[in-house]
C-alpha cells in the first residue's frame, strides 16, 4: 500500500470573530490519504469543507493537531517555507476559477512557474504543452472573458498542474458549470489520476461525481461523519 501523502490528526480549526470571541469550525479531523489516491470529500454547506481544504493545502494552518504533508511535519515550518511546499506541491482548483483577468490563458499558466522560478522559455514551452493537454491550445491567447465557464476550469486545470504537483485539490470545480461541461471536467481529473499518478482531492455537491472517486468522506458539522468506498476503488482499500 503507497504511503500516505496527506496524514492528519486531531485537526481542530477556530477562527477570530469580533471581540476575542472564537468559532470552531473544525472540531478534531482525522484524515489520511494515499499517494495516487482519488478522494471525494461531500458535506452540506457551511459544513467546514474549504476551511478543511485550505489546510490541506498549506493555505492555512490548524489551531491544534498534526499534519504531515508528504513526510513533512507543516507545524514546524515556517511561512516561507510552507509557501514553497504549497507551489511546488500543490494544484489548486476552485469553482470560480481564480484566473488572473485581462491576462491571456498561457500566461495565467505559466504564473505558478514563475514564482517556482521556472525560466522564460522553459515557462511559456510548459505552458503551451499543458494548454494543449486540456484542449485549449488554440485559445491560448484569450483574456479568461473570452472563455466560457468549462473553457476557463480546464486553464485552470492546466494552471493547477503548472508545477506539477503531487497533490490537485479541487474545491466544487464543477459547481458553476452545466452537468455536461462538468462531465468533461471530471474526466480530466480522472485523466490526471490514472495517467499522471496525482493524487487528487474534490470537494462536491455531487452524489454522482463522488460515487466515482475510490474513496467518500463525508463531513457534517466540523466532523467526518463517514467513509466509504466509491466506483472508482477497484482494489483500493478503505
Ligand atoms: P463549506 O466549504 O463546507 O461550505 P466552510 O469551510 O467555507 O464550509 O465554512 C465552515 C464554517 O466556517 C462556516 O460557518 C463559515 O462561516 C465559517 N468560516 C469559514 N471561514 C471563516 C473565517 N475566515 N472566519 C470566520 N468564520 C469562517
Ligand atoms: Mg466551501
Amino acid at each position: 500500500m503507497d504511503a500516505p501523502i496527506i496524514d492528519m490528526h486531531g485537526i481542530v480549526k477556530r477562527f477570530p470573530i469580533g471581540t476575542g470571541e472564537e468559532l470552531e469550525v473544525l472540531h478534531g479531523i482525522d484524515l489520511t490519504v494515499r499517494k495516487g489516491e482519488f478522494v471525494a470529500i461531500v458535506g452540506a454547506s457551511g459544513s467546514g469543507k474549504s476551511t478543511l481544504m485550505n489546510i490541506i493545502g498549506a493555505l492555512d494552518r490548524p489551531t491544534e493537531g498534526t499534519y504531515v504533508l508528504d513526510g513533512v511535519d507543516v507545524g514546524t515550518l515556517r511561512d516561507k517555507q510552507l509557501s514553497r511546499i504549497r507551489c511546488r506541491k500543490i494544484g489548486f482548483v476552485f469553482q470560480t476559477f481564480n484566473l488572473v483577468p485581462r491576462t491571456s490563458a498561457l500566461k495565467n499558466v505559466a504564473l505558478p512557474m514563475m514564482y517556482n522560478g521556472v525560466r522564460g522559455t522553459a515557462r511559456t514551452q510548459r505552458a503551451r504543452a499543458l494548454l494543449d493537454m486540456v484542449e485549449m491550445g488554440d485559445r491560448a491567447g484569450h483574456a479568461p472573458s473570452q472563455l466560457s465557464g468549462g473553457q476557463k476550469q480546464r486553464v485552470a486545470i492546466a494552471r493547477a498542474m503548472a508545477n506539477d504537483p503531487a497533490i490537485l485539490l479541487a474545491d466544487e470545480p464543477t459547481g458553476a458549470l452545466d452537468s455536461a461541461t462538468g462531465r468533461l471536467v471530471m474526466d480530466l481529473f480522472h485523466r490526471l489520476h490514472r495517467e499522471q499518478g496525482k493524487t487528487i482531492v474534490l470537494i462536491t455537491h455531487s452524489p454522482e461525481l463522488a460515487g466515482e472517486c475510490q474513496r467518500i468522506v463525508t463531513i457534517k458539522d466540523g466532523r467526518v461523519t463517514g467513509v466509504r468506498r466509491g466506483g472508482g476503488a477497484a482494489d483500493a482499500a478503505v
